[in-house]
This record gives C-alpha cells, structure tokens and sequence, in this order.
C-alpha cells in the first residue's frame, strides 16, 4: 500500500512549536500547566512540548511533562484486542492545574474520553485542553482539540502512520490506504 508524507520533520518540529506558543499564550504563561501524554506517542510529544516551553520560558517549573495510561478506563476495552497498560507518571498533583492533554492522533474521542475518567482519579482539575499532532476527524463523542498540528481529513478506512524519532528512528508523519 501507497504511503503518502503528510508531515516531514521540519513540518512536525514547526507544528510542535506553534502549539507550545499557543499553549503558553491561552494559559497566559506557564503557571500551573501540567502537560501529560498518552502513551506511547503522545508522552513523547508531552515531553517536547514541555522542553520547548521550558526554553521560551525558562523560569516554567523544570518537571512539567508527565505521561496518563488510559486502558483501564476505555468503554471498549472488552472489545479491542489486549491491551497492555503503561505506567502512569504524573509528576505532581493536578488539583487546580491546567491539564494539557497530549495524543498523536484524534480520531473517535474515545481515548481523550477515557482520559477524563483516569484524570478524575488523579484530582480535579482547574481545567482540561486537548492538543494533537493529528486529527483525522470521524468522531464519536463531542470532544475537540484546543491545539492542532494538522487536520487531516481522513477516509475511515485510510490509516495515519506517525513516526516520532525517539520511538521509530524516524520523523515523519504519512497517510496510507483508503
Ligand atoms: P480515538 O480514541 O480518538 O479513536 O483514537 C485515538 C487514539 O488511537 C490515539 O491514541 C492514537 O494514537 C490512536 N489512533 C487512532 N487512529 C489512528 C491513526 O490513524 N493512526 C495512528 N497512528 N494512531 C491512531
Ligand atoms: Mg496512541
């Protein structure tokens, strides 16, 4: 099956920087932000926006990025294949924090859905964002992204391939099938 680039490195380091600007813009800096990922992609992500936050702002608190495992909390959990959990790591309490949530791709909202059931066992929130490298659109629930690397209209049957160079020694993003 054809792939076709969508996103090259360049193109994925630029969106990443964007959406740390905005990030910092709508919080109004970096107060009380706690940027958490969901695995695998998605902590990744966390962690570099975190890292490029902390260089436009170098007083942000050092331990800003942390990683939230959903699994446990999906609605279709008896219906995927097995899934094994990742561990959870938020660095610090989220009671009153602004909580970005970060994924690789958005496509049901049944993952970032998940999200707010395994946050509501970590604290409560002051409030919750969602930023997304992708979305593919073809939601199922009414959950949208406050910061996008791209909107990708996608065909359901097409497939979104990320590759982050911590994870695939590689940094693109491609789009295949359909
Ligand atoms: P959702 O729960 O919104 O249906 O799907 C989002 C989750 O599934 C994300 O964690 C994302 O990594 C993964 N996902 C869904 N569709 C795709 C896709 O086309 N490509 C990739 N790489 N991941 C996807
Ligand atoms: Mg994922």
């Amino acid at each position: 099956m054809m792939a076709r680039t969508v996103l090259n490195h360049s193109d994925i380091s630029r969106a990443l920087t964007r959406i740390s600007h905005e990030i910092l813009e709508s919080n109004r800096g970096s107060a009380d932000l706690v940027i958490l990922g969901i695995p695998t992609r998605g902590t990744v992500l966390a962690r570099r926006i975190a890292e490029i936050i902390q260089r436009i702002e170098p007083d942000a608190p050092v331990q800003l990025a942390g990683s939230l495992d959903v699994t446990m909390y999906r609605d279709d959990l008896s219906r995927t294949r097995t899934r094994t959990p990742s561990p959870t790591d938020v660095p610090v309490g989220i009671d009153g924090k602004t909580v970005v949530l970060v994924d690789d791709v958005l496509f049901s909202g049944r993952t970032i859905r998940a999200a707010f059931d395994a946050l509501n066992d970590l604290g409560r929130a002051r409030a919750v964002r969602l930023a997304v490298l992708v979305d593919r659109g073809h939601r199922d629930f009414p959950i949208r992204a406050d910061f996008v690397g791209k909107n990708l209209p996608s065909a359901t049957s097409e497939r979104i391939n990320v590759h982050l160079s911590e994870i695939d020694g590689a940094e693109f993003v491609s789009i295949e099938g359909g």
